[in-house]
């Protein structure tokens, strides 16, 4: 690992954000981003919005934290009206991320439920149609995750609970989005360096990563005459509330988050939010569908 005075960390704009070790901490899952220390960095500061998702509404999973909560925030900054999703657990988050987006002029629709529940991934699209009245861009960003130490302690209904959250409710998702989705619409899905890397102890998060991957290129491919773009994003670590409350993750393990990664740090979720823009904004990424864009911190795949 380079160290963080070396040259190559002189123009990083992120240089200055928190680095391990972190405070030893542990949550039950969900996590609530109100409970991490440091508070992960959302606002995006130096961004400058430019009216790129004027008019448009975008429904967001897991809006209430974390990565989601950044996207939000910054969709509505970029003129979008929001609508995000997340489990009741998580309530006090999700009023979090809708001050923020209320003290930015913008909207945001509190939809809470849980996206393994039967049924409710098209309820949720309907209702966010019947909130705004249309739906422009869809980000599946929701996931469980749990690390174990060896297959054999990966249960049914674990594997159950990772690909229907995870995989099943993007592909449910997507199927109810594109009843209203018309030319111009995005889609865009968060995947992980552990679908295109693999990850020892995180066996059916990693498959769903890599399904997720899959997914994204085929119904890219299959909507390209409908104007509509579908694309991932593969964050490396990130400061949310998900490690923390990883059950198979001890507060040792949470105070060296990312320390591993070439840049020595996670990212804060302010570093993800840039590329959802890019995204779905037609002005920027016409020409782009079924990618899947690392945001990895340095971390380097093959191909
Ligand atoms: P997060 O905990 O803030 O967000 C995950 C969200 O998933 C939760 O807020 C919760 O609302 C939602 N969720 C989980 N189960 C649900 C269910 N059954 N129904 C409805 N909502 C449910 O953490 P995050 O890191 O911001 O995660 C966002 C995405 O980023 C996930 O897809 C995750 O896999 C991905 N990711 C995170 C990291 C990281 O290091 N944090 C790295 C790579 C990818
Ligand atoms: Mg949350």
């Amino acid at each position: 690992m380079r160290s963080p005075d070396s040259p190559a960390f002189s123009h990083n704009p992120g240089f200055k954000a928190p680095r391990p070790p972190f405070p030893k901490q542990h949550q039950d899952s969900p996590g609530l981003e109100s409970e991490l220390d440091p508070a992960p960095r959302y606002m995006a500061e130096d961004y400058k919005a430019a009216d790129k998702l004027a008019g448009k509404v975008a429904l967001i999973t897991g809006g209430d934290s974390g990565i989601g909560r950044a996207v939000a925030v910054l969709y509505a900054r970029e003129g979008a009206k929001i609508a995000i999703n997340y489990l009741k657990e998580e309530q006090s988050d999700a009023e979090q991320t809708k001050r923020d987006i209320e003290a930015l002029g913008g909207q945001c629709e509190l939809i809470p439920g849980d996206l393994t529940s039967k049924g409710f991934c098209s309820l949720l699209v309907e209702k966010t149609v019947k909130a705004y009245g249309r739906l422009d861009i869809l980000v599946s960003n929701a996931a469980h995750q749990a690390r174990k130490d060896s297959l054999d302690d990966l249960t049914d209904e674990e594997m159950e609970r990772t690909f229907s959250t995870n995989i099943f409710a993007y592909i449910r998702l997507c199927r109810a989005a594109l009843h209203h989705m018309k030319r111009g619409a995005a889609i865009v899905v968060t995947s992980s360096e552990t679908g295109i890397l693999g990850s020892g102890k995180l066996p059916d998060y990693s498959a769903t990563k890599g399904a997720i991957n899959a997914f994204t290129k085929t119904l890219a491919q299959s909507l390209i005459e409908r104007g509509i773009r579908v694309n991932a994003v593969a964050p490396g670590p990130v400061w949310t509330p998900l490690n923390p409350s990883d059950a198979g993750l001890d507060p040792q393990g949470v105070s060296k988050f990312g320390q591993d990664n070439p840049m020595g740090r996670p990212a804060q979720p302010e570093e993800l939010a840039p590329a959802y823009v890019f995204l779905a904004s037609n002005a920027d990424s016409s020409y782009i569908t079924g990618t899947v864009i690392q945001v990895m911190g340095g971390e380097t795949s093959g191909g």
